[in-house]
C-alpha cells in the first residue's frame, strides 16, 4: 500500500528529486514534481475545471446559443492545455457577455431603431432603410454583439444623410440616456471572425458608396437633363445598372459610363451658366435703355433702380426671385394707379376739344352778326321810309338779342370748360405726386400684403429700439415654405402665387395686431414678435402650422396642404438684424434638414452685448 505524505515530507522530497535530475527550481518545475510524487494528475484538475466551465455555458447556451460552440471549444482547449487559445477564446467569451448581457439595452435599441424608421430621412426611403436593416440583419444576425453595434452605426448614418455607411458612431442619445449601461463598440479580437466581418464590412462599404452615387446621380446630375429626354433615358438606365451592382467589381465597371454622364453634365452646366450669363446682360442693357428713355418718369425710375441694383450683384436665384417680385410690384401699382391719371388726362383732352368747338361756334356767329349788321347798316342808309326803318330796326334788334343770348351762353359753357380743365390738372398733379411716392416709399409686398424688404427694415428698426427702450423681449421667425417648387411645378407658377397670398392671409388671421409679417423674399417670411420669448414664439409659430392644417388652401375646389419650416430666435439686447437673422435661418435650416413641417429655435448667443 502506497503511504500517504506530509505536505512537509512532499515538499523535501520534491527538492531532492529536484537537485537529483538536476532541474533549476522554478515554481513550474517544482509543480510538475510536486504532483508527481502526491500522485495528483493534473488532468483531473483540467476535468474539474472543464466540466465547471462546460456546465455554467450549457446553462447559459439555453438563452444563447453561442455559448454552446465556445463551451465545445474551450473543453478541447483545456484538455490539450492549449494555453494561449485557452485565453483567446475566454475573451471572446467576456466580449460576448459584455455585448448582450443587457436586455434592457436591446430593448431600448429595438424601440429608437422602429422610431428612426418611422422618421423622415433626408433621401431616402422607407424600403431604402427596410433594405440596410434586413443587409446588417443577413450579416452579423448570428453574432448579437456584433449585430447591436451594427444597428446603432446603420441608424446613425441615416441621420448623415448617408445611409447603409457604417462608421462606428457612440449610442444616439436617445438610447443612452435610457440605459443604465450603455454598451460600447466591441473590438473584435478573435482572428477568424475578423476576417468574415472585414469582408461583410466591405461589402456594406460598397453598397454605401453605390447607394451614395445613386443618389448623387438622381438628385444632382439628372435633374441638369431635364429638359433633354434621350440624356434622361441614358442616365435612368445608369441608374438601373448602379442598382444592380453589388460588388466593388460591378461598381468600378459603371465608372465609363458615369464618366461620361458627368461630363456631359459638366458641359451641360457650363452652357447653362453662359445662358444665364447672357440673359442677364440683356436685362442690364434693357433696364439701362429704360432709364434713359423714361426721363420724366420717377416712378418707373423708382421701380428701375431698383431691379438694377438687384442685377448688378452676383446673380443667384434669389436675386432673380426678388427682381420678378419688384417688377411684378411695379406692373400691379402701375394697374392700380395708371387709370386714373389716364382717365384724368381724357377729361382734360375731351375739354379742350369742347372749348375749341365752341370758340369755332363764337367765331361762326360773330362772323353772321357782322355780315348782319353790315346788312342792317346799309338797308338803314338806303331807306327813307320809316316804317320800312322801323320794321328793318325790329328785325335788327331781334337779331342783336339772339346774339347777345348766344355769346352769353358760349361764355357760360366756357367757364365750366375751363373749371373742369383746371380740375382734371389738379387731379392729374395729385396722382402723378401719389404714383412717385409709391414708388419711393412702398413698404407693402403686393402680393401678398405683407411687409416687403423695405417695410420690414423699417419695422425692424423700430422694433428693435423699442425693446431697447423698455427692455422688453423679442422673437424673430424666419418661415420657408416646404417643398414649394413642387407646388409651383404640380399647380403652376400662378397657383403658386395664390398659395402665397393664403398662407400670408392665414398668418395675420393669428397674429396679434403688434406682431409684424414680412415677406422676405420668394416663399420666405420673416415674423417679429414685440414682448415675446424664445419658447412663446416657438408656441406661437407652431400654432400657425396647425392652423394650416385646418385652413386649406383650395385649387380647383381640392385642398392642398401647406406646411413651412421655421427657426426662431430671440434677440439679445443691442442685437442688430445681421446677426439675428443670420441665426434664425441657421435655425430654419436646421428645421429643413431635420425633416421639414417643423419650428426650431436658435442656440443661445453669448451675450457679449449685455455688459
Ligand atoms: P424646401 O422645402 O427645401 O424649402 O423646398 P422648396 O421647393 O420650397 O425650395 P426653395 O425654398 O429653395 O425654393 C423656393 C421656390 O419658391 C423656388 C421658386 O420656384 C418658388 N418661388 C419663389 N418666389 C415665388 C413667387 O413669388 N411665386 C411663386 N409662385 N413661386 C415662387
Ligand atoms: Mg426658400
Ligand atoms: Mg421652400
Amino acid at each position: 500500500m502506497e503511504q500517504k505524505l506530509t505536505p512537509l515530507e512532499l515538499a523535501r522530497q520534491t527538492l531532492i528529486k529536484l537537485s537529483k535530475i538536476q532541474s533549476p527550481p522554478t515554481p513550474e518545475n517544482y509543480r510538475r514534481v510536486y504532483e508527481e510524487i502526491s500522485g495528483i494528475q493534473p488532468s483531473k484538475q483540467s476535468a474539474i475545471l472543464n466540466a465547471s466551465l462546460e456546465k455554467v455555458l450549457q446553462e447559459k447556451s439555453k438563452n444563447n446559443p453561442q455559448y454552446t460552440s465556445i463551451a465545445k471549444k474551450i473543453a478541447t482547449l483545456i484538455e490539450r492545455q492549449d494555453a494561449s487559445n485557452l485565453e483567446a477564446q475566454l475573451r471572446i467569451l467576456l466580449q460576448s457577455t459584455a455585448g448582450t448581457g443587457d436586455a434592457a439595452n436591446w430593448g431600448a435599441l429595438l424601440r429608437y431603431l422602429l422610431k428612426q424608421l418611422d422618421v423622415n430621412h433626408s433621401g431616402l426611403t422607407l424600403s431604402r432603410k427596410k433594405e440596410g436593416v434586413n443587409q446588417v440583419i443577413i450579416h452579423f444576425g448570428n453574432d448579437p454583439a456584433q449585430l447591436s453595434q451594427k444597428i446603432q452605426a446603420l441608424i446613425t448614418s441615416w441621420g448623415d444623410g448617408q445611409a447603409g455607411i457604417e462608421t462606428p458612431a457612440a449610442l444616439p442619445s436617445a438610447i443612452s440616456s435610457s440605459t443604465t449601461a450603455p454598451s460600447t463598440p466591441s473590438v473584435i479580437t478573435h482572428k477568424a471572425s475578423a476576417v468574415s466581418s472585414n469582408n461583410d464590412n466591405k461589402k456594406l462599404v460598397a453598397t454605401a458608396w453605390r447607394d451614395m452615387l445613386i443618389r448623387t446621380i438622381n438628385l444632382v446630375v439628372a435633374p441638369q437633363f431635364a429638359e433633354i429626354p434621350s440624356a434622361l433615358t441614358r442616365i435612368q438606365a445608369l441608374i438601373k445598372r448602379a442598382e444592380a451592382a453589388e460588388t466593388i467589381e460591378e461598381v468600378d465597371k459603371l465608372n465609363d459610363a458615369l464618366k461620361s454622364t458627368l461630363l456631359r453634365a459638366e458641359m451641360q452646366n457650363d452652357s447653362q451658366h453662359r445662358m444665364q450669363e447672357a440673359l442677364i446682360q440683356i436685362l442690364r442693357l434693357l433696364v439701362s435703355s429704360m432709364g434713359e428713355l423714361t426721363i420724366e418718369d420717377k416712378w418707373l425710375h423708382g421701380q428701375l433702380a431698383i431691379v438694377q441694383e438687384i442685377i448688378s450683384k452676383p446673380l443667384n436665384i434669389d436675386a432673380v426671385y426678388n427682381a420678378e417680385s419688384s417688377l411684378k410690384e411695379l406692373i400691379f401699382k402701375q394697374s392700380n394707379i395708371k387709370p386714373g391719371l389716364l382717365a384724368a388726362k381724357e377729361t382734360l383732352r375731351s375739354m379742350v376739344s369742347t372749348f375749341v368747338s365752341r370758340l369755332a361756334d363764337i367765331t361762326v356767329s360773330t362772323g353772321s352778326y357782322q355780315s348782319k349788321i353790315q346788312t342792317y347798316h346799309d338797308q338803314i342808309n338806303a331807306t327813307d321810309n320809316i316804317a320800312e326803318l322801323s320794321s328793318i330796326l325790329e328785325s335788327l334788334v331781334g337779331d342783336i338779342s339772339a346774339m347777345n343770348e348766344d355769346a352769353k351762353q358760349n361764355h357760360e359753357a366756357l367757364q365750366e370748360t375751363q373749371k373742369k380743365v383746371e380740375y382734371a390738372e389738379k387731379q392729374i398733379v395729385e396722382l402723378t405726386v401719389k404714383l412717385d411716392y409709391i414708388s419711393e416709399v412702398a413698404h407693402e409686398d403686393f402680393l401678398t400684403g405683407a411687409l416687403n424688404r423695405r417695410g420690414m427694415d423699417e419695422a425692424l428698426t423700430r422694433e428693435f429700439e423699442r425693446a431697447d427702450r423698455h427692455s422688453t423681449a423679442l422673437s424673430l421667425a424666419m418661415l420657408d415654405i416646404d417643398h414649394f417648387k413642387k407646388i409651383n411645378d404640380t399647380l403652376g407658377h400662378s397657383t403658386g402665387d395664390k398659395a402665397l397670398a393664403h398662407l400670408a392671409k392665414v398668418v395675420k388671421g393669428i397674429l396679434r395686431s403688434t406682431d409684424v409679417l414680412a415677406r422676405y423674399g420668394g416663399e420666405e417670411f420673416v415674423i417679429l414678435l414685440p414682448g415675446s420669448k424664445q419658447d412663446d414664439a416657438v408656441e406661437v409659430i407652431s400654432g400657425l402650422q396647425r392652423e394650416l392644417t385646418k385652413n386649406f388652401f383650395l385649387h380647383n375646389n381640392e385642398r392642398v396642404l401647406i406646411t413651412f419650416s421655421a427657426g426662431v430666435a430671440e434677440r439679445v439686447t443691442g442685437e442688430d438684424a445681421d446677426s439675428i437673422l443670420p441665426r434664425a435661418d441657421a435655425a430654419l435650416y436646421l428645421a429643413k434638414q431635420s425633416g421639414r413641417n417643423r419650428v426650431i429655435g436658435a442656440e443661445p448667443v453669448v451675450a457679449r452685448d449685455s455688459q
